[in-house]
């Protein structure tokens, strides 16, 4: 790896539909280990609450649950990134389609060092958000912000599939199973930065659990 490749942090994108628990994940992996967490979701609700320029171009989008334009979404992951200095972070909810996942690609290569798929049913997800009440779960945001998965996400998934960098986790256990599962797997995927998901084998139940 060369000196200025070495000085990035390794990229962990952490993915899964609404009420998966990317957020409390990230919250509690970066807590325990030396990483960083970046929530785009947050970053934007924090512009729309303080009614920035910013703020103001996005909120119809989140208030309608569908993703922001790309071009905001990657300036955003860009200014936070630039300010990094942590040597691992956890990107949550970005990139969430194929688009971003190429631009990301593209800007920072070979950085994404794993795609977490935090997998859960639909009935799970459902009990989780009734308990939650942030304002964008409500109906009919959030049928949006399903279908946004389905449709922006999945390809996504696919592609990192593709390349070797996808991991699915089952989510559907209590918090700390599934922070322990996700803290094994980066621990793992550290001594073998290149090839994650190839050197720790694909769940048995990965694909099923990817297309339920
Ligand atoms: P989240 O907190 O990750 O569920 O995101 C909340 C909302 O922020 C989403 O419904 C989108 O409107 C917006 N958002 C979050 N991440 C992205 C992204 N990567 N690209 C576009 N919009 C996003």
């Amino acid at each position: 790896m060369s000196p200025v490749a070495s000085e990035r942090p390794s990229l962990i994108v952490v993915a899964g539909r609404p009420g998966a628990g990317k957020g409390t994940q990230c919250a509690r992996i970066a807590a325990e280990v030396s990483a960083a967490h970046l929530s785009l979701g947050d970053a934007l609700r924090q512009h729309v609450a303080r009614g920035t320029p910013l703020g103001l171009e996005v909120r119809p989008f989140v208030d309608a649950g569908r993703l922001v334009p790309d071009r905001f979404a990657l300036d955003l992951i860009d200014a936070q990134l630039e300010r990094e200095r942590a040597p691992m972070v956890l990107l949550d909810g970005f990139p969430r389609n194929l688009a971003q996942a190429e631009a990301l690609e593209c800007r920072q290569p070979g950085a994404v060092s794993l795609a977490v798929l935090l997998a859960v049913p639909l009935t799970t997800v459902a009990e989780r958000l009734r308990s939650r009440g942030r304002p964008d779960d409500g109906e009919p945001t959030l049928r949006e912000r399903f279908a946004s998965f389905e449709h922006d996400t999945k390809p996504m998934l696919t592609w990192y599939e593709r390349r070797g960098s996808l991991v699915v986790i089952d989510a559907d256990q209590p918090h700390g199973d599934v922070t322990v599962a996700v803290k094994a797997l980066l621990a793992r995927s550290h001594t073998n930065h290149r090839h994650p998901a190839t050197a720790l084998g694909r769940p048995a139940a990965g694909s099923s659990l990817f297309s339920r």
